[in-house]
This record gives C-alpha cells, structure tokens and sequence, in this order.
C-alpha cells in the first residue's frame, strides 16, 4: 500500500469537483519518443513484474498525454472559502439525487449493512460526492494519464505504481480496459479509487466475479463500505454533530485532539439547536472549519472515515452534511443552523450554471455550462464587475454576483415547481448597479414570445423575446 498521505494528496487534487479548474499554463511539449523509451524501460521493470508482454503492448499508449502533466502542476488562482466549497457540493440538486438513490438502492444498502457495519446514508454521501451518484466518473482514459505521469515530472515513482495497477485491474478480467477512464491522475468509477486503493479494497458484491467498479452499483457501494471499515469505521456511531459554543468560550479546532462527551458537555458545548449532547460518540474532536464565529462540529472516529478518502477536513464535511440531509430525506434547507461568518454565501452548481449562461450572454466565451466555477469562469467574473464597476472584483461567484448578473435576466427561478404566473421574478432594482428595469416594465406571461430551447452544456436554455424588446434566457429543466 502507498503511504496514506502521498495517496491521499493525490486523490485530493484529483477531485472530480476541481477537475475542470485545471486551466493553468500551456501544456508542455513532451518528446513522444523519449516517452515510449521511457515506457520500453519500465515494461522491464520490477515494478511492472506479472504484468504479461502482450497486456503492456496492448494497453501501451501510442503518446503521451500532456494535458495530465498540466493539471500535475496546476495552482488555482483563487482559494475557495469552506462554504463556497460547501453549498457547490451540498446543494438541493444532490440531496435530492441521494434520497432518490437509498430508494432505489435500499435493499442491497441493508446488505452492506449488515456486512460492513456501515450506514447506508454515509455509504450514499461518499458516492454523492465522489461521482455525484455514479453520474460524473471522468473521461480521461487512464493508461494515457498514468503512463504520461509515470515518465514526466514529479512523482513519477508512485504514479508508475498506480500505472502497473491499473494494468493489473484489466489483465484479472475486473474492469474492461474501454471502461479504464477517470480524473487526470488516475482515480476512477463510482468510488474514484485509485489502482492502488481499487487492488486493496474493491470487493464483488453482486457475485459475478468481478470487482466491476465502473458498471455496478452493489460493486461500488460494498467497497465503499469496505474502505471506512478497513479504516476505522465505528459501526453504529454517528459522524457527529453541529454544535453550539458557549458564549465566550474558546478552542483550536482540532479533530484529532478527541475527547470524551462528558468532557464537552462540562465545557458547556450543547447541540446546534440547543439540547443536550448526546453520548454515542465515544471521543469526539472539536472542528471549526471557519474560526468560532462560523459553524461548530464535534466530530467522531467515522468522520476520520471520511476525511482519509480524501485528506480534507472540507471534504469530510460535505460527506457527512450529505449523509445527515439524505437521513433526514430533506432538502428543502441545506445550510448548517448557525451561519457562515460572510454577508455573501455561496451558491449551488444550479445556481453557478445560471451565472455562467449570464456570462455568455455578455459575450464572455467561458466555455461550457457545468456549473464548476474555473479560473475561465473566475477570470470573465473578474472582468465583467470591473467593467460594470462592481466592488470588489475579486471573481468570486456568490450570491452577491449572482443577483447582479442573473438577477434580471432570469426571469424564472430554478426550481420545478414554480408556477407559470412566477415567471417573472421581480428584482430589486438595486440588485444591478447598471441595469434596472421598474417593475411595471416587467412583460407578463401572456406577452412573451417563446424561441425553441438551445442546448447549452447539459442545461437547456429557452430564449424568451419580451415586449420591452429585452430577450431573456429561461431555463429547460433537465431531461425535458
Ligand atoms: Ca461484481
């Protein structure tokens, strides 16, 4: 097994939510044939030893990928603060596709259940955050990205670890090569382990004899399981719990300094909501991922769980704010009770789509509509509040820029129940500092002429011509 940390930085900037952000410099030109001379020495290689000569040659890329290189060496421009970080993770959207999932799923998650002593709803908020469900596993086909990491720049030690792995992966038969595609460095399926991790801990659930990561459900879920098992997984336990601070009271947040319950009751500590701790944690750490005056957690071994499939402490939380709202199958508020210490809180991927489709009204080219907020979308963000004198133009997309740019050009609001009649989602004038309409110039329903849907990325968006001659963008809900 690779050393905990080296694996674990990794699959942290392999993070499917960041992959698009990997925009930095050119890619490098690499010399295809000091790559395959490169790849001629390793087939020989010890580290490459059951590897067969034919699974090599069959697999071998015929040139390197310098693309991967590029994100190897990518830093972001912009810092995300925790809760943008958050609400792009937690939105309405995901919590909604994860009740939807333990539904569907429900059977085979007692299953793992009763095997691994694992909760369904943190086996559920690993794969909703992971691979959104098993619906973003990524495209980059995996013996290109790790053969071109194996033999240029940094880490080329580990990486030609995870190259023999994932050779090893399709030669036992588990996964067909055509289905070998994930993030730039390597982690892929429904559970973004990578090669290493997969050769660990991959389990065969549905008992076809294969540890089909890619194609089954059960297969992805079990491991899942199995992987917070094998790391501590304290069956029965909950994550832990949003807490609340006595007033004046002071700590470090330290997850790792844990403590009994007892302990935090006598410092004062109680729920979010105000009643007593609870005490089925056995220890619990203090985590304060904004300071004191934000959100308070006491959390427990399982949310170390959680924290070392990714090595991050924002990570961690997603996950077990995910697993709370799908146990409470709400998801009609996906805030912690106490705020996060801003007066501009981020928005979700919907809410982020909108922003970009506003962008490329204003003829910004920022590329495709995801709802993944890049240095692309930061840079066009940066110029558009510069250019219409909004202050600060930092190229952040909150919930402050949202309602300056999306604000009156959106006349329908995002969510599918809205009625006919709130199509027209009046704005407060200020909301623009160089656009606003008085709300009497506002086109009914009945005076708007609709245009066929334009496909935009995954969002379909309708144009609508009002009388005022002002032409608006009214998103198609998805699969419509
Ligand atoms: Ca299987």
């Amino acid at each position: 097994m690779k050393p905990m940390t080296l694996c674990s930085s990794l699959l942290a900037v392999a993070g499917l939510s960041f992959a698009a952000t990997a925009q930095a410099a050119d890619a490098p030109n690499l010399s295809n044939s000091e790559f395959q001379q490169c790849l001629n020495t390793l087939k020989n290689s010890a580290q490459f030893r059951g590897i067969s000569d034919s699974t090599f040659e069959r697999y071998r890329p015929s040139a390197p990928d310098p693309s991967v290189i590029q994100s190897l060496n990518y830093q972001p421009e912009f810092q995300k603060d925790v809760w943008d970080y958050l609400s792009s993770l937690v939105d309405k959207e995901r919590v909604e596709d994860g009740i939807r999932a333990k539904q569907q799923w429900s059977g085979v998650l007692r299953q793992i259940n009763s095997r691994y002593g694992v909760k369904p709803e943190h086996v559920l908020g690993v794969w909703g955050v992971e691979s959104n469900f098993g619906q973003t596993l990524g495209k980059k086909p995996l013996f290109e990205s790790l053969a071109t990491l194996s033999c240029f720049d940094r880490r080329q030690s580990y990486f030609r670890g995870e190259f023999a792995n994932a050779l090893k992966i399709v030669q036992n038969g588990d996964i067909n090569a055509s289905d070998m595609t994930g993030s730039w460095a390597g982690a892929f399926g429904q559970t973004q382990f990578m090669p290493s991790t997969f050769l660990e801990l991959a389990v065969d659930f549905d008992g076809d004899g294969r540890r089909d990561l890619v194609n089954s459900v059960p297969d992805a879920l079990a491991s899942t399981a199995n992987f917070l098992a094998k790391r501590g997984y304290k069956s029965g336990e909950p994550w832990g719990y949003e807490v609340k601070l006595p007033s004046g009271y002071w700590a470090a947040s330290n997850r790792k300094d844990k403590k009994s319950m007892s302990h935090w009751r006598d410092q004062g500590l109680t729920l979010a909501n105000g009643s007593p701790l609870p005490y089925d944690l056995s220890s619990a750490g203090l985590l304060l991922p904004a300071g004191k005056d934000g959100p308070a957690f006491l959390v427990g071994k399982n949310f170390d769980t959680f924290y070392s499939y990714n090595a991050s402490e924002s990570y961690a939380l997603a996950i077990a704010h995910l697993s709370d709202l799908i146990t409470r199958e709400d998801s009609s508020k996906t805030d912690f009770i106490t705020a996060w210490p801003t007066d501009d809180p981020g928005i979700s991927r919907q809410e982020s789509k909108d922003i970009q489709q506003a962008l490329l009204n204003a003829g910004y080219d920022i590329g495709a509509v995801d709802g993944i907020i890049g240095d692309n979308t930061r840079n066009a963000i940066k110029d558009y509040q510069s250019s219409h004198g909004i202050f600060p133009a930092d190229g952040r997309a909150g919930k402050k820029f949202y309602n300056q740019i999306v604000g009156q050009n959106k006349p329908v609001a995002s969510t599918t129940n809205d009625r006919i009649g709130q199509l027209i989602q009046q704005q407060s004038p200020k909301a623009n500092p160089t656009q606003s309409y008085p709300s009497t110039t506002y086109p009914s329903r009945s005076q708007i002429t609709t245009q066929p849907a334009a496909k935009v990325g995954n969002v379909r968006y309708r144009r609508e011509a009002g009388t005022d001659g002002v032409v608006r963008l009214v998103r198609v809900d998805e699969g419509q």
